[in-house]
């Protein structure tokens, strides 16, 4: 069955686990750093690395946060398990939430590159089974389905040719 997507309870805030993350890495804890987890962090949604550093640009902050630093910080924030990328077609990478929301598959529009996010127990059962037969322990999944969406599949109406 399909559900909606939702965030799930987490004991550990996402700054708090890149802390730990930092603090394993023997690398320091900085005021630029917080300030992207938090941005990153104040809401739901996928976004590129350039739209995170106009968020960051135009936010009144005493110090500026490098272009360098926010990409550097994406990277560590993926390998510490917060973040990931979810591939898009035309070679633009986005980036979404992977800590502290559900498991969870996309839809990609190769047209206007739309992310659909949906969540199938069917599809998790039978990624199982495919994994036991192989002797392999799922410990998760991730699954992109490339096409087109409902807007960009329907036929479009010329204003006097009519459908084309
Ligand atoms: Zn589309
Ligand atoms: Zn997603």
């Amino acid at each position: 069955m399909e559900q909606q997507v939702s965030a799930v309870d987490v004991a550990v805030s996402p700054l708090q686990k890149f802390q730990e993350y930092l603090a394993t890495r023997k690398m320091r804890v900085t005021p630029e750093r917080t300030a992207i987890v938090e941005e990153v962090f104040s809401y739901h949604e996928h976004f590129e690395a350039e739209e995170l550093v106009e968020r960051l640009t135009m936010q009144q902050t005493v110090r500026r946060v490098s272009r360098s630093t926010v990409y550097r910080t994406l990277n560590y924030l993926e390998e510490a398990g917060l973040l990931r990328k979810v591939a898009r077609t035309n070679d633009r990478e986005v980036y979404e939430h992977d800590y502290g929301y559900e498991q969870h598959d996309h839809l990609i529009c190769r047209n206007c590159n739309t992310l659909i996010e949906f969540n199938n127990d069917e599809i998790s059962r039978m990624l199982e089974q495919v994994a036991a037969a192989n002797g392999f322990v799922m410990e998760g999944h991730r699954l992109e389905v490339h096409g087109l969406c409902e807007a960009c599949s329907r036929p479009r109406r010329h204003p006097k040719l009519g459908l084309i």
